[in-house]
Parts: structure tokens; sequence; C-alpha cells
């Protein structure tokens, strides 16, 4: 098997993790972590959501997150808006890109945004006039590889969505597996029908770990020659559905298995799990990533004879 010489890491813990946080993590923490995760070698970040502080709290400083992080000409800062009154926010904050969520089935959609798939769609059109072109949209759809509440999403739902999502202007998407439903054989198929649907389409993934095979699902997407991965730092993040449930994808754990894979990430290994411990200790709670526990491959120790 050839895999692909390089791939991109977007690190989502700033979002998706924190989110899932209930005590406010004060915003000089926020942004002393995210310059952290750059100084890695992390390039694409989403930094925060331009939500209501009414839906999430932990948000709620996602302005100056935005305005004080570090920024530079080669580091990509993203942030999820809900509607045109985010997104102006989010402009106005300056972030590079905006990512558009929905979710592939329609209670899920209903539970997250109070909306159907086609009300949220219509919703994305006003938004797009807002941006106005200024700035690359993306768009992120939960739920890709199942639902907790309507079970598996026919493929031909998928690929209309993502469909209609392109017409409106949306540059790239990505799938989500937001409560842990993807397998490989599910991953597979769907990148597939995807694909095929829109042979042009920049498709990303997104997986979390909740059933303990989100890096199969990533080697398995690999072999299907993707390259853009949503992680998150730690394994931050969870399933609102399932307390106590593993989140996303962990980045150091991602991280060590492209770089024992031989594919460039562009980040360096050791400073990620500093940052991880330092996450780890900030929320003080043993959090899910592995690697930072147990270091990497070849850190050896002494071999005490007694
Ligand atoms: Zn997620």
């Amino acid at each position: 098997m050839i895999f692909p010489e390089s791939v991109t890491i977007v690190e989502v813990g700033p979002r998706d993790g924190f989110q899932m946080e209930k005590t406010f993590i004060e915003t000089g923490t926020k942004i002393e972590l995210i310059n952290a995760l750059i100084g890695t070698g992390i390039r694409r970040i989403e930094a925060t959501s331009f939500i209501s502080a009414r839906a999430i709290a932990q948000l709620r400083d996602g302005a100056e997150v935005v305005k004080r992080m570090v920024r530079g000409k080669d580091i990509f800062v993203e942030a999820l808006v809900p509607n045109p009154k985010g997104a102006e926010g989010a402009l106005e904050a300056g972030v590079d890109g905006i990512r558009l969520f929905l979710s592939a089935s329609e209670a899920h959609n209903h539970k997250n945004v109070n909306r159907s798939v086609e009300e949220s769609l219509a919703g994305f059109g006003e938004i797009m006039r807002v941006v106005g072109g200024k700035i690359p949209v993306s768009g992120d759809i939960a739920v890709a590889f199942g639902c907790p509440f309507e079970g598996d999403i026919p493929l031909d739902r998928l690929t209309r969505i993502a469909g209609r999502m392109l017409d409106l202007g949306l540059r790239s998407i990505t799938l989500g597996d937001t409560t842990g439903m993807a397998t490989p054989s599910i991953v597979r198929k769907t990148c597939e029908a995807l694909r095929k649907a829109h042979p042009a389409l920049d498709l990303g993934l997104h997986f979390h770990n909740t059933r303990g095979v989100g890096l199969v699902n990533v080697y398995e997407a690999l072999h299907l020659g993707l390259t853009t991965f949503e992680s998150s730092i730690a394994g931050l993040g969870g399933c609102p559905f399932a307390p106590g449930a593993t989140g996303n994808v962990c980045t150091e754990d991602m991280v060590y298995l492209f770089q024992e894979l031989g594919i460039q990430t562009g980040i360096r290994l050791a400073d990620l799990i500093g940052v991880a411990k330092r996450v780890e200790q900030i929320l003080g709670r043993v959090l899910p990533g592995q690697v930072m526990k147990a270091g990497r491959r070849l850190d050896l120790h002494p071999c005490a004879i007694s």
C-alpha cells in the first residue's frame, strides 16, 4: 500500500473539545493552549464557535480568542458559525475561514439546531450572502456515519445534502462521526459514494473514538487516499448522548500513527505530548490520549538490573 506523502491535520480541541467542558476555561488559558498547539506545527485550527452564549457559554469569548491568539500567513484559523449573526461576528473578529454545520439525519438536526435539514440549508444560503465570498466557507455534516436516533444514513441522502452544500458555494465538506458510529466498512462505502457523486469534492473526516475504532477509521480512510483529518488534543471532547464516552480522535495519537507510517504532518510529536499534558493539568482530570501517557515508541527507559 502506498500511503499519501503528507496529510493535513485540523485541530478541533478548542471548539469541539472545550464546548463539552462545564467549567469555564479562562480566555487567557484558551489562548495559551491554542498558541502552544500552533507552536507544535499545527497549521489549521478550529479555534471557537460564534454561537450565542446562551447556547454554549464556554465559547462566549470566541471573538477575543481569535483576536488575541497567534496568527500568521501560514496559519488557518476557522470558527464554527450557526447563523448570519455568527458569521458577522466571525468576519469582524478576522477568522480565515468559516464552518457551517448540519446533521445528516432529520432527528439529529432537530435535536441539535431545532430545524429540518432543508431549513438548515436555507440558513446556509443566508450565511453565504453575509460572507459574500470574503473568506472560504466549509461545511460539516454531523452523524454522517450513523445517527443515534435514526441509525444508518442512506448514502443517496448524504450525497444529496453534500451536493446542495456545494451548490451554495461551500468549498469543502467534512464528514463528522459525532457519536462514534463509523466503522471501516462504513467509512469506505460512504467516502466512495461521495467521491463518485462529487468527484471534485475536497473531503475531510472527523472521527470520534467513542467505540475505540477512531484510528482504525483514519487508517481505512488513508487507504482511500484521503488526507484531511480532524482531531482533538489529548482526545478532548465527548459524546452528548453517552456521558463519560471518549471524545474525538486524539491528535497526538494520530500524529504518532502517521509518523510511524512515514506520513508527514509537519507537527512535532514530542511538543504535542507536552501540550496534551498541559491540557490535562488545566482540566484537572485524566484525558483519553494514550501516547501522552506511554511516550513515543523509542522513548527508552533505563533498564535497572538488581
Ligand atoms: Zn466532533
